[in-house]
């Protein structure tokens, strides 16, 4: 039906279009749908890509790094060359690099959780004596970075996203309060929105002057080297940027190899200036002897150089790109020009991220429960679980095989169309009423 705006529809024609969308919703409720675009998980798919990753080592001779028995304890902050690898995809330097285990998410937790029982390197005292910490969260954003600080008492202040990032006349405005302590970063292909930071963004954060002088840029590089379309886009190395600005010490920029291998079974990176390591490598060592460096040797073994990563990369682009091409077309399909919904195009990382009306989200979810897909939560992107307009819904296309997928987002295309047309109708009965 229409591909005319919702709102310049007549009370009749917003009836027809609401009866022709319940019929196809029940339609699409008597085939007991059962698919995911819930969480950002590569497909069996890409995991079967990098299966030798599995087998290349093999023989004890092969656990050998620099001389080091990757089999014994030893090296808290990973093998060499596992600092150059990662070195050389973040554009830092390998002393900056410190290797952790299987996930990203553990670091920052780790490092949050460091800042309130021993502070960071520049901290007064540590956080958790005092009365109150804020965390900056640009929104919509990553789930599990705000429920972080959150899980810490944070007072979680949202900052919103634009085009180019976070809001940075607000976060340089907020930063003057002393309590402000840290902001949440994804600078390239954001979560959800695919926002690459721009030169000017980034900049204005290197060159950021908060109050709290041990404040914590939690630069997440999540998807640094994720693109499925396009060329491969150059990104600055953070670390030198806050170095020049006079900010040596306020960054911590982290990434994972968990969409590049296998997530939940890949390798972590924190890079931070020599100074902030040599302050927090020795309260890790109270917590472990050192991580998993036999994987980590994998790794190494397997790409060989950043080129061979990058190479990988294309790989998965391969795979990942028809999946958010097939995402946009049916949006475009059952969606354009019904004035109902906005919709991200992103280029790389994870994520569509789709806007629905006002006040219309968490019933679109809940309606898209119930005929069996699974969505992120409605209002997940935002501090507190809470989008205070009600809108925005973060698709993950990365899972689900192509037909599944398809159908997944006609599913939720008609139940975006359900809602829409519910409320078109309120309104339009609302109205001549008042007339
Ligand atoms: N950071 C961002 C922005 C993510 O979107 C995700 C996963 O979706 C992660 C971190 C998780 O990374 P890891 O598996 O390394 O903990």
């Amino acid at each position: 039906m229409p591909k005319t705006a919702y709102a310049a529809l007549s009370k009749e024609d917003a009836k027809r279009e609401f009866d022709a969308v319940s019929a196809r919703y029940a339609e699409l409720k008597a085939k007991n749908l059962k698919l995911d675009m819930s969480r950002g998980k590569p497909s069996k798919a890409q995991l079967d890509m990098t299966s030798d990753l599995l087998t290349v080592l093999s023989e004890p001779e092969q656990c050998v790094s620099d001389g080091l028995d990757v089999r014994n304890y030893g090296e808290l902050a990973g093998l060499p060359a596992a600092k150059k690898l990662f070195a050389e995809i973040l554009g830092c330097k390998p002393e900056e690099c410190f290797i952790g285990g299987n996930a990203s998410l553990t670091l920052m937790y780790d490092l949050i959780s460091k800042a309130f029982t021993h502070g960071l390197k520049n901290s007064d005292k540590p956080w958790c004596k005092l009365d109150k910490v804020k965390f900056l969260c640009p929104a919509p954003g990553y789930d599990r970075h705000f429920r972080i600080t959150e899980s810490f008492g944070c007072e979680l202040i949202t900052v919103p996203m634009t085009a180019e990032g976070p809001d940075m006349d607000m976060v340089e405005e907020l930063v003057k309060d002393p309590a402000v302590k840290g902001i949440w970063c994804v600078p390239k292909y954001s979560n959800p929105d695919g926002v690459v930071y721009s030169e000017k963004t980034i900049s204005r954060f290197a060159h950021l002057k908060p109050a709290a002088k041990d404040f914590a840029l939690m630069w997440d590089n999540a998807y640094c080297i994720h693109e499925f379309e396009g060329d491969y886009v150059p990104f600055p190395d953070i670390l030198s940027l806050c170095r020049e600005a006079g900010n040596p010490d306020m960054v911590y920029e982290f990434a994972s190899t968990s969409k590049i291998t296998f997530p939940g079974s890949g390798v972590a990176i924190m890079a931070a200036s020599e100074n902030n390591l040599r302050h927090i490598r020795p309260i890790l060592a109270t917590q472990t002897i050192g991580f998993d460096k036999i994987n980590q040797m994998r790794h190494v073994k397997y790409f060989g150089s950043a080129d061979g990563i990058r190479a990988h990369m294309r790989r998965h682009a391969d795979i990942l790109r028809p999946k958010f091409e097939t995402v946009l077309r049916v949006f475009e399909r059952e969606l354009g020009g019904c004035g109902i919904a906005e919709w991200t195009h992103p280029r790389g990382g994870y994520f569509v991220s789709l806007n629905t009306m006002d006040d219309c989200a968490r019933r679109v979810y809940r309606m898209a429960k119930s005929l069996g897909v699974a969505l992120t939560e409605a209002g997940a992107t935002f501090p507190y679980g809470c989008d205070p307009r009600d809108r925005n819904l973060r698709i993950a296309p990365s899972y689900p095989e192509l037909d599944e997928l398809a159908t997944a987002t006609h599913a939720l295309c008609q139940c975006i169309r359900h809602v829409s047309a519910e409320v078109l109708i309120r309104e339009k009965a609302l109205g001549s009423l008042r007339e």
